[in-house]
């Protein structure tokens, strides 16, 4: 099996090739994105820029900005960085899809009380929320944990919008995350609605949806603007984690994801599982590029199976009511894709120019309009339906882990 020279990606992810050196092609998106975001000196000076610009559009506002919040270490550092070094007034957003995790909820007060920030959270009916989460199982499809991604993200600009603000940052960062392969995770309002009407039952009332018009009216008509500010700062996610610990007694909650304990299911559990999907590959070689892991450290810490927690596999069931049979039946149940059901994709791969304006405007994120116009094919999906067995298994132990519950 080839595997890249530079990182941990192989012959099993979706979309991939290598150059005459073995390089892969991720790699090379990766250091395209590098000069393209410049990081040091000229990141901050591009952000301190892009705060007299913000400051400019709330002067007579109560807040600058929206900092979507998880709780989790990107963007606590976030809003640390927004109000301490930016010297923006936020507003700290927080979607809850009511499956957040203890610490990450204590993480998300200790940080706004200590900065002074306000929060502003919007919880879903936690019925309805599992009604959709279980539709997504019965769907087949990988991304069972994208309603709350999409709830989050239309919170943010729900959340813009009612306070007037023009600007949203959100802490993702290709050099801690990496960048996913197609097929792995896809999200849009259509594909929620759509597999919630096939299999779901009752009406979608609190889980807010970002529906094409909708987020059009806000990015085109409003003006507000999606930025990913740790794009421009490079910094060492562990040396971070100690700052945060010093600072607002944040706590570590043992593992990128697992501050909710849907993302902390899908990714340890069900993608594996299910799909032989493992994120630690993007996570990884992000982290091998970015120089804050070897490659010899990541292939070893790669072959170890993956930890997960009995206790979250029952609360799933007992939350969704699956009983064992059928649980096990959807384990095992046709693998199927987002190309399966209805959504946006077409709509957006027609209107890529569109995009493309939006994208060099600072409308949407460049990563949306590189992934979700760029038109895939069934053979792109192949890798998802028919992807070989990973060289390890989930490692399911008795005990629950006090960092999830
Ligand atoms: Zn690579």
């Amino acid at each position: 099996m080839q595997v890249c020279t530079t990182c941990i990606y192989d012959e099993r992810i979706p979309g991939i090739s290598f150059d005459e050196n073995g390089v892969c092609n991720y790699c090379h998106q990766a250091e395209q994105l590098d000069r393209e975001y410049p990081t040091g000196d000229e990141g901050m000076a591009y952000l301190k820029n892009l705060s007299q610009e913000i400051k400019k559009t709330s002067r007579n506002k109560k807040y600058d900005v929206v900092v979507g919040v998880s709780g989790g270490c990107d963007s606590s550092y976030l809003l640390h960085v927004t109000k301490n070094i930016l010297g923006l007034r936020p507003l700290a957003v927080h979607f809850d899809n009511t499956w957040n995790s203890k610490i990450a909820v204590e993480n998300l007060y200790r940080v706004t009380q200590k900065l002074d920030i306000d929060l502003y959270t919007h919880v879903v009916d936690n019925k309805e929320y599992n009604a959709i989460f279980k539709s997504f199982f019965k769907a087949s499809v990988p991304e069972i944990d994208t309603p709350a991604d999409i709830g989050l993200a239309a919170t943010h600009y729900l959340a813009a919008q009612k306070f007037g603000i023009k600007y949203i940052f959100d802490g993702h960062s290709f050099r801690n995350e990496g960048i996913s392969p197609p097929g792995w995770f896809y999200m849009d309002a259509k594909y929620i609605q759509g597999i919630f009407n096939k299999f779901g039952s009752g009406k979608i009332k609190t889980l807010p949806n970002l529906w094409l018009a909708t987020w059009l009216k806000w990015t085109i008509l409003n003006r507000i603007k999606k930025i990913r500010p740790l794009y421009y700062i490079k910094y060492d996610k562990s040396e971070v984690k100690e700052f945060l610990k010093k600072e607002f007694d944040w706590q570590w909650y043992g593992g990128h994801h697992m501050e909710n304990r849907t993302a902390y299911f899908t990714n340890n559990y069900y993608l594996p599982e299910k799909f032989n999907i493992d994120l630690r590959f993007c996570e990884y070689s992000a982290n091998i590029r970015s120089g804050t892991m070897t490659r010899e450290e990541a292939l070893e810490q790669i072959a170890q199976p993956k930890p997960f927690d009995t206790g979250i596999l029952e609360e799933i069931k007992k939350r969704l009511s699956f009983t064992d049979e059928e649980f096990a039946s959807i384990m095992v149940q046709d693998k199927k894709t987002f190309m399966d059901y209805q959504t946006y994709k077409p709509t957006f791969e027609r209107l890529r120019w569109m995009f493309k304006i939006m994208a060099d405007m600072d409308l949407v994120p460049k990563s949306f309009y590189l992934k979700y116009t760029r038109p895939y094919s069934q053979d792109d999906m192949r890798y998802v339906t028919n992807a070989p067995q990973l060289p390890f298994k989930t490692e399911v132990r008795e005990e629950v882990s006090a960092a999830v519950t």
